[in-house]
C-alpha cells in the first residue's frame, strides 16, 4: 500500500522523538468515525419538537398597511409550517377580479398546527387561539395541510382550502367580522347545510365559506348577491359526522372551485384549486384602495 510509504517514516520519526525525550507527546489519535444511524429511520425517542424554520416573508415593494398600520406580508404558496404536511405550491391567481372574502383585516394561517390548534405543540406553539402571533402577518398557506381524512386533491390527503382568521380574536374582542361575496352570484345549497355557505358565480366558479354563524346569516338560499355584499359573520360553527356540534377555532375556511371541461363535449366538472394567491392578490388590492 502506498500509505505505508508515508506512515513508516512518520512512525520512525515519532519513535526517535520518544527515545530522545523522557516525556514524549502522545501521537494524535483520531476519533473513530461516528456511525450514522439509518437516516431514513425516524428517531422515535427524540422529545425535541422541530424548531420552526424562520419564515422569510416576501418583500413587498409597496409596504401595504392595514387599518392598524401593520405591514402586510406573506410566505410563498405551498410553504407550510414544519410538520404540517406537503402543501401544494400553486402560485396561480385563478380569480384576479374577486374581492377579499372578509370586510376587515384578516390573517391566513393554520388552525391546527399553531397556537390553539391540536398540533400546535409540534411547532412549539403552546397557547390559546387568541395568541397575538395568530393575529399578525405574514400570512401562511394551509392548502394541503395534513389532515386525518382523505381528500383527493392533496397527496396522502389534506386540507383542500385555506383558513382565515378575522381581524380580532372573537372570544376576546367580542367583535363582529363579516364575510362578503367575493363576486356577483347566487347563494346555493343552503338548505340543510350545517356549516357551509356556497356562492355560485356567473362564470361557473363556486366558493365555499365555512364556520360562519349559521343562525345569523345575512342571506337566504337562492339569493342573488353582489360582489362585496355581506353573507355572514365569522364564527366557529362545526359539527362532527354524528351531527353533534363541535366548535372549531374562530375562523373562516374558504374553498375555491373552477368549472372545468376538458373538451367541448364533456360535462364540466368542478375542479378544486388553491385560493391562496387569489386571496393575496385580492387583499393587496383592498389595502391599496384604502
Ligand atoms: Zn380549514
Amino acid at each position: 500500500m502506498k500509505l505505508n510509504a508515508y506512515l513508516l517514516p512518520l512512525m520512525a520519526a515519532l519513535l526517535l522523538a520518544a527515545c530522545a525525550n523522557e516525556t514524549p507527546d502522545e501521537p494524535p489519535v483520531e476519533d473513530p468515525p461516528i456511525v450514522d444511524p439509518d437516516p431514513e429511520e425516524p428517531q422515535p425517542d427524540d422529545p425535541e419538537p422541530e424548531e420552526p424554520e424562520p419564515e422569510e416573508p416576501l418583500p413587498d415593494d409597496n409596504f401595504l398597511m392595514d387599518d392598524e398600520g401593520r405591514v402586510f406580508s406573506y410566505v410563498p404558496a405551498g410553504d407550510l409550517l414544519p410538520a404540517s404536511g406537503p402543501g401544494h405550491a400553486d402560485t396561480t391567481i385563478y380569480q384576479p377580479d374577486i374581492v377579499f372574502p372578509l370586510e376587515d383585516a384578516a390573517f391566513l394561517n393554520s388552525q391546527v398546527y399553531r397556537y390553539g390548534g391540536s398540533q400546535g405543540s409540534l411547532n412549539g406553539m403552546n397557547g390559546g387561539q387568541c395568541h397575538a402571533d395568530n393575529y399578525n402577518y405574514p400570512w401562511q398557506d394551509t392548502f394541503c395541510e395534513s389532515r386525518s381524512r382523505s381528500q383527493i386533491m392533496c397527496p396522502d390527503g389534506g386540507h383542500e382550502g385555506v383558513d382565515i382568521r378575522a381581524a380580532t380574536c372573537i372570544p376576546d374582542s367580542g367583535a363582529e367580522h363579516w364575510a362578503v361575496a367575493v363576486d356577483n352570484g347566487r347563494i346555493v345549497g343552503l338548505e340543510g347545510s350545517k356549516y357551509t355557505v356556497k356562492l355560485q358565480t356567473d362564470d361557473g366558479s363556486l366558493y365555499r365559506y365555512m364556520h360562519l354563524k349559521m343562525d345569523e346569516l345575512a342571506v337566504n338560499d337562492g339569493d342573488l348577491v353582489v360582489k362585496g355584499q355581506r353573507i355572514g359573520k365569522v364564527s366557529n360553527d362545526f359539527f362532527n359526522s354524528s351531527g353533534e356540534r363541535v366548535p372549531t377555532t374562530y375562523h373562516m375556511h374558504f374553498e375555491m372551485y373552477q368549472n372545468y371541461a376538458p373538451d367541448e363535449e364533456s360535462e364540466p366538472i368542478f375542479d378544486q384549486v388553491n385560493p391562496y394567491m387569489s386571496l393575496v392578490n385580492a387583499y393587496e388590492k383592498k389595502l391599496r384602495a384604502k
